[in-house]
């Protein structure tokens, strides 16, 4: 298994070179944190994505993702989540 789907509240970043130094990722993160459904690959891959840390059997990883999906709200992401057994992780379990 290369990629895991989950579910995680996170602010939108448009590329790897984030907020700071581009426009597009800049007013993503104006618009706050949204449940979104991403694609994380446990292996590195060729491409520069952005990267996200996710827990998986108790451990800590940091993964390159692709964004897949962004969910309307919370009952949305649940409803979808429960529908797929996908987990959710809510970002300030991180911080
Ligand atoms: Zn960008």
């Amino acid at each position: 298994m290369d990629y895991i789907n989950i579910i995680k509240k996170m602010t939108l970043i448009h590329c790897a070179r984030g907020p700071v130094r581009c426009n597009k990722c800049s007013k993503l993160e104006k618009q706050g944190e949204k449940y979104c459904l991403i694609k994380v690959f446990l292996k590195a891959g060729n491409i520069a994505r952005p990267m996200t840390e996710i827990v998986l059997n108790n451990e800590k990883m940091l993964c390159e993702f692709d964004v897949v999906d962004v969910f309307k709200d919370k009952k949305d992401a649940e409803y979808y989540a429960l529908k797929n057994g996908i987990m959710i992780i809510e970002s300030r379990h991180f911080s």
